[in-house]
């Protein structure tokens, strides 16, 4: 017998019929002699209505106060849900997060799980009942309802296949499963039967927003099998995994980007020691996030400075760079709100040399510039020109071997 943890997203269970649909496809699994424990998001939509709901009482309320709020979307799901799996004759029993329980820390909107109890959840499954469990929540310990972040009930589906120790977790949702790069922008994307962990967290964080990006990193630390599959249609859909010598053949495994993208450069300051801090120390303190940088090789005692923010931190990000320029004496600020990241991504690349090479080819191939560049282990990112995203994606994805015929 294995156990599994079902995951459903929101459009998944956006209408009465498709709460319906999912409890034959859970009673079906159950009948076949699994133990099956189901854990569902909000209704479609229905968090965004609370969310603006709660705006029309005030405009600032309080994260304890939304949590309350937002917390309600599931619990409707869990009932509706295990209504639909009693009125086919399959024993069921619904919990919210704190009824579980789910214990997290204080962090109202953003809690990070701590423990969970699985000895009631083991006592119904033991019982041959369904467990339907509300995602995205759990409880403090002085008794507070707390919620994950959005898109956190895949974190509460991983969480719960770890504490369960369950075969796999299936996260079932409006597509059907992790492709090579956005089917949008390159129609040969194909599906991917696996992906690591690793990688999967590469794809995630560069804005592949299949799954949110704790509930990747919760699986691989504590090595639960993830599966991304479709509601909608057949198939095995994705398997996020360890890595695996047969999937070391693949050089490159997908082709991530990220539209939202802005650059900064400060030219002509100091070449001193501290001179990093005193630009980014400012930055982060107004809690913007900073990803690439790049510091020129001093001439005559100066140096040019530049770093990537979001394109939404752009032009606080850039009212600040004006004062500091001031301050440090540098010679002028610069911007760009018009540049994209394209990154490729595969283990392979671990164990091949020219990967980089390669990509820098196919770009100076279609005269696309490459304003910037960065690397880790499993990945080669460059910033371009917006509007030569498309067909930057289009090449690499050609040139790498990972259209589909
Ligand atoms: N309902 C929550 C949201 O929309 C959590 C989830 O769906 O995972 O973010
Ligand atoms: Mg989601």
């Amino acid at each position: 017998m294995a156990l599994y943890v079902y995951k459903f997203g929101g459009t998944s269970v956006g209408t009465p019929e498709r709460i319906k649909a999912v409890a034959e496809r859970v009673k079906q699994a159950r009948d076949a002699g699994d133990q099956i424990v189901v854990v569902v998001s909000a209704m479609s939509g229905e968090t965004n209505r609370l969310v603006g709901l709660a705006k029309q009482m005030q405009e600032q309320p309080t994260d304890r106060e939304m949590d309350v709020l937002l917390s309600t979307g599931e619990q409707v799901t869990i009932s509706l849900l295990t209504m639909a799996l009693h009125s086919i004759d399959c024993d069921a029993c619904s919990y919210t997060g704190s009824q579980v329980k789910i214990l997290t820390d204080s962090s109202h909107t953003k809690a990070r799980i701590r423990d969970i109890d699985v000895s009631k959840m083991h006592d119904d499954l033991q019982a041959g009942k369904v467990v339907v469990v509300a995602g995205f929540q759990g409880v403090d310990e002085n008794g507070n309802i707390t919620t994950l972040g959005r898109g956190g009930s895949d974190t509460t589906a991983v969480a719960l296949a770890a504490a369960l120790k369950a075969d796999e977790c299936l996260i079932y949702t409006d597509v059907d499963g992790v492709y090579t790069t956005d089917p949008r922008v390159v129609p040969k994307a194909r599906r991917l039967d696996k992906i690591t962990f690793e990688e999967m967290l590469e794809m995630a964080s560069l804005g592949s927003k299949v799954l949110q990006i704790r509930s990747v990193e919760f699986a691989g630390k504590y090595n639960v099998a993830l599966r991304v599959l479709s509601s909608f249609s057949e198939g095995k859909g994705t398997l996020i995994t360890y890595e695996e010598s047969e999937m070391e053949r693949a050089l490159i495994s997908g082709i991530a980007f990220n539209r939202d993208e802005a650059k900064l450069t400060l030219t002509g300051v100091p070449d001193l020691p501290g001179v990093a801090s005193k630009i980014l120390g400012p930055i982060a303190a107004d809690n913007i996030e900073v990803d690439m940088i790049v510091q020129n090789v001093g001439e005559n005692g100066t140096t040019d400075f530049t770093f990537t923010v979001n394109r939404n931190d752009y032009l606080r990000a850039r009212a600040l760079l004006d004062t500091l320029c001031v301050d440090l004496g540098g010679k002028q600020v610069s911007g760009d709100n018009s540049i994209v990241k394209v990154s490729i991504v595969g283990v392979g690349m671990r164990s091949h040399a020219g990967i980089a090479s390669t990509m820098f080819k196919v770009l100076a191939d279609e005269s696309i510039n490459i304003q910037m560049i960065s690397t880790s282990e499993i990945k080669i990112s460059v910033v371009i020109d917006e509007k030569y995203l498309e067909l930057a994606v289009r090449s690499l994805h050609h040139a790498f071997g990972l259209d589909k015929e």
